[in-house]
């Protein structure tokens, strides 16, 4: 059920898993940089901070001591991704600075891609594959630099020399079978032994499982998470815990982070802000996990503070058992002018279900629309950070979460920046059919994305409901993809509809055009740059934009609504009738509507295996060479903003001042020196 990151859910997505190049530019028209540099399969972006300008003085003083919280916990995260990557980091860092001979040199080159690479992923794996990364400069080199470096900014132990120091780390970077997965998922290996992630040492997988199964209580309906917050060490015989916490393990970071916390709690919003930072305080110095619910408990309650953020050992996909939290931290604020989006799409819920082209038994006769807050990030960390999401969705409890809910969130601003830097990378240009449907999406694209995903979450999957006595289960492996398609034809056919700019959702009636075609277009063909050749579409999201696009594609052949068009021997999507496609997403969402409400295993199989699953090899080959072409990176980052304290004579914070100016060797440089506790 760990579904709390949400990696979105339109065509954005591939927008923002693909890559843009970096001689291009993207700027905006205040000429802000969006684009950092690109190396090795990344790409470095930065993000604006809209809006900070606006918050009052105490809410700005609260953004940097969260701030400062957030960026204290970065050597936790490198040490739980593997118990070398400080002192590997630290030598490449010392290297980097101080080598003494030719920074042009093709190995120097090597070993500073390398890491970039190492700060990207707080380690030495992949953060998204998991493998170790393959550095192409030698030991004999590594061995020659180091020691041109001044040794008092090297990693020593106590006693160890510089040679001692290379032999101790050298086949950790070197030696491919020497922990060659972070986290490793394979069926049948001892997982825990076969991991380099720090959360297990000196134990097996099943002396790990045990371990945790006698603390369970099959009957406690409030269980805490176990294992969170520590690790798992067995040691003359004894297997014990040792905790994350001030006087535990960690403890350094965690006092500084702690210190932080109380700057923030003195300068709360709220009294149930306080009482949050307050519990979250007192969890970091107890490392109690009854404490850690009670905390999540308050903090789903604080609806009404503008500010909010996240701060701790959270996630569990690096750990191979799925119960050690990698520590993250995020700080935001709302986004009062798009939650003001989300709050009338939710306003409305009720008419818009009343209208849509579903038959009647089928509707709920009162639908709530789910309100999502849109937020502002204003620092990233930890496992957020350089790679981070673009919606949140907290705590991970699952009795939390049915007790007391959770919170939603989508993260406005790196959207944004994905989108902003994305223009004018050749994708589009590649892909798009001609000038009249680029301009339209140059002009409506990253806003009608924003609003379709909107209507997705807020309209979409709140619509509908069940007849009575039937097997929410009944579609069981389709049901994912049918759902994910509901909620998208839902804000399909209501995106082309007068009421939204009635509403002053959309600017104009033409609007929807441009979220017609990208849909079409990535449905039809652009998603496959994301398949292997010869492998099936199996991603629930994936199935279900090309079972919308192949449907409405067949369905509108008689009439040419959409066809696949020739051009200097490339094929395009072009639209011919904007109007009968929408009749033809009405017509679909009436029928995957019926085949939920009634529980329609077969025909929910046939519409998925028929349009969603297979691919055409021809048309995917040529995709894939199309898309090769471009050069883009698959993944992407963020460098943060740095926020600094302006005083008066006597001393008192009169403002906070927030710049974009670092670049990303900069920022990964300072915070190593400025933030390091470990
Ligand atoms: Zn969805």
């Amino acid at each position: 059920m760990m579904k709390q990151i949400i990696y979105v859910l339109t065509a954005l997505a591939l927008l923002a898993g693909c890559g843009n190049k970096e001689q291009k530019i993207a700027l905006d028209n205040q000429n802000f940089k969006y684009i950092v540099e690109k190396f090795a399969d990344l790409q470095i972006l930065r993000y604006r901070v809209n809006g900070f300008e606006e918050l009052s003085l105490q809410q700005k003083e609260l953004v940097y001591y969260l701030t400062e919280a957030a960026l204290w916990g970065r050597d936790i995260f490198y040490d739980q991704n593997g118990k070398y990557n400080l002192r590997i980091s630290r030598a490449l860092e010392a290297i980097y600075t101080g080598y003494k001979g030719d920074r042009d040199n093709a190995e120097f080159k090597a070993l500073e891609v390398y890491l970039k690479r190492v700060w990207f992923s707080s380690g030495i794996h992949h953060h998204y594959g998991s493998e170790k990364f393959v550095p192409e400069f030698s030991e004999d080199f590594f061995r020659k630099a180091i020691a041109t470096v001044d040794a008092n900014n090297l990693p020593l132990a106590d006693g160890q020399t510089v040679e001692q120091l290379c032999d101790e780390i050298c086949p950790v970077i070197f030696n491919p079978d020497l922990l060659p997965m972070r986290t490793n998922q394979a069926d049948g290996e001892d997982l825990v032994l076969t991991s380099a992630v720090n959360f297990y040492e000196g134990l097996t997988q099943a002396e790990a499982e045990e371990f945790y199964n006698k603390m369970k209580d099959p009957k406690d309906e409030t269980p805490v998470s176990y294992g969170l917050n520590s690790k798992l060490v067995k040691k003359n015989g004894r297997i014990y815990e040792d905790t994350y916490k001030v006087g535990g393990m960690y403890s350094p970071a965690i006092e500084k982070i702690v210190y932080w916390l109380q700057k923030a709690e003195g300068v709360a919003e709220t009294p149930e802000q306080k009482a949050v930072i307050a519990k979250l305080i007192e969890y970091y110095q107890t490392g109690d996990l009854k404490t850690f619910d009670d905390y999540t408990i308050l903090w789903v309650k604080d609806l009404n503070s503008r500010v909010d953020f996240t701060n701790g050992f959270t996630e569990t996909y690096d750990d191979p058992l799925g119960m050690k939290g990698t520590w993250e931290a995020i700080v935001n604020f709302k986004d009062m002018e798009a939650t003001r989006r989300t709050e009338t799409i939710s306003r409305n819920a009720q008419w818009f279900e009343d209208n849509s082209p579903v038959d009647k038994q089928f509707k709920k006769e009162n639908v709530k629309g789910i309100s999502a807050k849109v937020i502002t990030a204003s620092i990233l960390s930890g496992a957020l950070y350089p790679s981070t999401a673009i919606g949140i969705n907290l705590p991970n409890s699952n009795w939390v979460r049915a007790q007391h809910g959770s919170k939603s969130v989508t993260i406005g601003n790196i959207t944004d920046a994905y989108n902003k830097a994305a223009h004018g990378n050749g994708f589009n240009e590649e892909f798009v059919y001609s000038q009249e449907e680029l301009d339209r999406i140059n002009k409506y694209a990253d806003y009608t994305d924003e609003l379709h995903t909107d209507m997705h979450e807020c309209l979409g999957h709140a619509s509908g409901k069940l007849l009575p006595g039937v097997d929410p289960d009944a579609l069981k492996a389709y049901s994912s993809p049918l759902e994910e398609g509901r909620a998208d034809l839902f804000a399909l056919y209501y995106l082309a509809d007068d009421k939204l700019v009635e509403l002053g959702l959309t600017p104009d009636a033409e609007a929807y055009k441009s979220q017609y075609y990208t849909y079409m277009m990535n449905g039809l063909m652009t998603q496959l740059v994301r398949i292997e050749p010869g492998k099936n579409i199996e991603e629930a999201h994936m199935r279900n934009r090309s079972f919308v696009a192949h449907w409405a594609f067949e369905h509108g052949k008689a009439d040419n609504v959409v066809e696949l068009a020739k051009k200097d021997g490339k094929t395009y999507v072009k639209i011919n009738d904007y109007q009968k496609l929408r009749h033809l997403f009405g017509e679909l969402l009436a029928e995957v509507q019926r085949i939920k409400s009634t529980g329609d295993y077969e025909a929910a199989r046939r519409l998925i295996e028929d349009y969603g699953v297979k691919v055409d090899p021809v048309l995917h080959q040529e995709v894939l060479e199309r898309y090769k072409k471009l050069d883009l990176a698959p993944y992407k980052g963020f460098v943060n903003p740095k926020y600094e304290l302006v005083k008066d004579a006597d001393g008192n914070v009169t403002d906070v001042k927030v710049t974009y100016e670092e670049s990303y060797v900069e920022q990964m440089l300072r915070y190593s020196k400025d933030y390091r506790t470990l």
